[in-house]
């Protein structure tokens, strides 16, 4: 049989996921002789043997590739057979064009946990255990290739038993760059808020901090949390009143899912995503009754769930045997603190003590956030273990791109060829850290993606600190995006289709073609252009950005818009902000500063504010999350909206505020009304979608924007248009909330590149 060599190219996630190794053992079971190496776009394989066992071969690279691995392509050229015995691995080549993928951050697999709990283990108890399966890789990475002098393990040098297994192609730790032992590897530390060290084992000091109610900062994979016990209401009340969080929930982790079935309903989805290996914070429905403290999540039907992602984690929450807040280290609205120094200035007036470790944090990452809607997990906030994954799409940008994003729960979005990298949550860019956070994460994706954008796509908003990110930079092609189809098209893209469809943006706000507010928008969308094909009735914000955060504002523009002038008396709303309710109606009928909106987010705050839900909110989105919470999911009926037969058409929202205002003088249930409200608005959706249908012929609509965060809205209007014959898309990996916008601005940026509209 004549012998024959081949070169293989394997692109994907094929670096630090235990690729090489897994090659090396599958070419020496299988006779074969050859090298495998990691160069900068992925894995080379040369291997030599008969013509049908290389088939064999690379049949079995995909069948059996590791866990972590994802293999996007496998290129095959015949070379030269050179003869030779065995199979090597050959040192990673540094030059070159860098397309590799690096992998997510990952939680702690099944076979490193048993050798934790082992305690004949060399690793038993060991807080910093990994192996080429699971362990840090997105937040250690300082460059590419994928290599231990490129991450910030640099400085441990691996002891004679780590370096054996490490060279050793039979064992799972074999090229795994972030393997130590407790001989050689970072070490865990307690110390105080002046970073002293205190005395006693780390962990057991820490764990004994938290039973007696204390707040403990915790160094994790992208930044610090902060951590109490959650079901003790003094101990969760002291890290509120010190973290300065009025009431924006905390995330609750759990030992594991049986613990987390204690807290709130799990179906298969919610297991899924729990136990998953990106570990995100899953939104359960909260069980009434449940051994969580008030103060975790007040006035919140639903409770964020995690699962133990490293081995501190497992330890701590073996060790206390109940459920703790972990929630994101830092003060209000700052980012997440990840330098230790940093950390122990920021986070000193918090926390008690801060048990901490010497292996340094690159990338800073937040918990990503899923919940499960209709049986699917969505992402809510894309970051770690999620990120850096690209979105493949099946037609390449011509030109590299990034796509700028917007402006609050912003992310960017670097994209090249196929693959479009959207990054880690980064936060609102008003913040001066976050801004800095922004501008080197996206030198930081330049570097280890090897992207040089040739065109920068960012939002219509002229204000946008994004918008100006892209103005400052040179040699770029700029193009501006509207909002709304930049949700769309992440939308589109996010489910692999190239539209047109009808596209449901129902959102916060967004700055329109005309300059005012959009963000209850129909549009008629593909990736390259868009129509406006109908919205809701715009109303005037009163005072803009203050009516933002005081949503009774909103009540007043609506009703007076909905009542022409004619509010009926007595409504509560009016009556507790008196004082200032004739000038601010005077702003809603066309004062200064006080533009034209069709935001649903603004609707839903105003209903929240008619209905006493919620009159000032504290965090983004707060009146809408809590009307949504309130409502009774069991409540069918409706209310009737009209919507217009012009085009665009118009979804009558005065229609909705005046049923509002009649159940509520008619001493309706508040939970019935909001119920209605989300069903009345649902109804119109459909409505308007079947008018567009009539004239365009189109019946796929793809839902984004950030109201669709909202659970309860998200079923009942995909149900009622998959009712009505339509094909409906949701999003999946990427937000429908601003979270998604960069990978919106990008696609659209790259398909109007492709036609030639640029
Ligand atoms: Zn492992
Ligand atoms: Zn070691
Ligand atoms: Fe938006």
């Amino acid at each position: 049989m004549p012998i024959r060599r081949r070169r293989l190219r394997v692109e994907g996630v094929v670096q630090g996921v235990g690729f090489r190794p897994f090659v090396h053992a599958l070419g020496t079971r299988m006779g074969l002789t050859g090298l495998v190496g990691n160069d900068t776009t992925g894995v080379v394989i040369e291997v030599e043997g008969s013509a049908s066992t290389l088939d064999a071969f690379v049949r079995r690279l995909r069948e059996e590739a590791p866990p972590l691995a994802v293999i996007d392509s496998i290129e095959s050229h015949t070379v030269e057979p050179e003869g030779g015995s065995g199979f090597v691995i050959a040192p990673s080549d540094p030059v070159g064009e860098r397309q590799t993928l690096i992998s997510p951050d990952t939680a702690t697999c099944e076979d490193c946990l048993r050798e934790l709990f082992d305690p004949r283990d060399r690793r038993h108890r060991h807080p910093f255990i990994t192996c080429t399966n699971c362990g840090p890789r997105f937040t250690i990475i300082r460059d590419v290739p994928y290599d231990r002098a490129a991450t910030t393990m640099a400085g441990f040098a691996m002891c004679r038993d780590c370096e054996r297994e490490y060279r050793d192609p039979g064992n799972r730790r074999f090229h795994a760059q972030p393997v130590c032992c407790p001989r050689c590897g970072p070490s865990l530390r307690l110390v105080d808020g002046r970073g002293a060290t205190l005395a006693g084992d780390p962990l057991d000091t820490a764990v004994s901090l938290l039973r007696d109610g204390g707040v403990l900062a915790v160094k994790g994979l992208g930044g610090y949390h902060l951590a109490a016990l959650a079901g003790s209401e003094p101990a969760v009340a002291a890290l509120r009143s010190r973290k300065h969080r009025e009431d924006k929930p905390f995330a609750v982790m759990a030992a594991d899912l049986d613990a987390a079935r204690l807290l709130g309903e799990i179906g298969d989805a919610q297991a899924r995503a729990l136990t998953s290996p990106r570990r995100p914070i899953v939104l359960l429905r909260r069980h009434a009754g449940g051994a969580v403290a008030p103060s975790v999540a007040p006035g919140n039907r639903s409770l964020g769930v995690m699962l133990p992602y490293t081995p501190v984690h497992h330890l701590m929450a073996r060790d206390l045997a109940e459920p703790f807040v972990l929630t994101s280290g830092n003060v209000s609205d700052e980012p997440i603190a990840y330098g230790d120094e940093d950390a122990l200035r920021r986070l000193a007036g918090i926390a008690d003590a801060f048990l901490t470790h010497d292996r340094p944090i690159h990338v800073r990452t937040d918990d990503s956030v899923v919940r499960v809607v209709a049986g699917r997990e969505t992402a809510l906030r894309r970051s770690r273990g999620f990120v850096p994954q690209p979105v493949t799409l099946a037609r390449p940008f011509p030109r590299p791109v990034l796509g700028c994003g917007a402006e609050l729960k912003s992310t960017f979005c670097l994209a090249k060829g196929h693959r479009a990298f959207v990054s880690h949550h980064i936060g609102d860019l008003e913040n001066w850290e976050t801004l800095r956070s922004y501008r080197e994460g996206i030198d930081h994706f330049m570097r280890i993606f090897d992207i040089r954008p040739e065109l920068a796509a960012h939002d219509l908003h002229p204000d946008y600190l994004s918008t100006k990110h892209a103005q400052g930079m040179a040699d770029v092609e700029r193009i501006a995006v509207q909002h709304h189809h930049a949700h769309i098209a992440a939308c589109l893209a996010d489910n692999g289709e190239p539209g047109p469809v009808i596209g449901v943006a129902l959102d916060g706000l967004g700055y329109g073609l005309d300059g005012s507010m959009w963000g209850g928008e129909i549009l008629v969308a593909d990736l390259t252009s868009f129509r406006r094909a109908g919205h809701l009735s715009p109303v005037r914000m009163p005072g803009g950005a203050m009516a933002i955060r005081e949503p009774w504002r909103m009540a007043a523009a609506h009703l007076d818009a909905a009542f022409r002038g004619d509010v009926p008396s007595g409504l509560r709303v009016a009556q507790a902000h008196a004082e200032r309710w004739g000038a601010v109606v005077a702003l809603a009928r066309g004062g200064v500063a006080s533009p034209l909106t069709t935001s649903a987010g603004r609707l839903f705050d105003a209903v929240a504010a008619i209905l006493g839900v919620r009159d000032t909110i504290h965090y983004e989105g707060q009146a809408a999350v809590e009307l949504e919470q309130v409502a009774e999911p069991g409540e069918s009926s409706a209310y009737t909206v009209a919507v217009s037969g012009g085009d665009p058409c118009e979804v009558a929202s005065g229609d909705l505020v005046r049923a509002v205002v009649a159940d509520l003088r008619a001493g309706v249930a508040v939970p019935l009304i909001a119920a209605r409200f989300h069903n009345g608005l649902a109804m119109a959706v459909l409505s308007a979608c079947l008018r567009v249908r009539e004239r365009s012929g189109l019946a796929v609509v793809a839902l984004s924007g950030g109201v669709f965060q909202n659970l309860l809205l998200t079923e009942r209007v995909a149900g009622l248009l998959s009712g009505g014959g339509f094909r409906v898309l949701t999003h999946a990996r990427v937000p429908p909330n601003d979270g998604g916008i960069s990978l919106g601005q990008a696609v659209i940026a790259g398909a109007r590149d492709a036609a030639g509209l640029l």
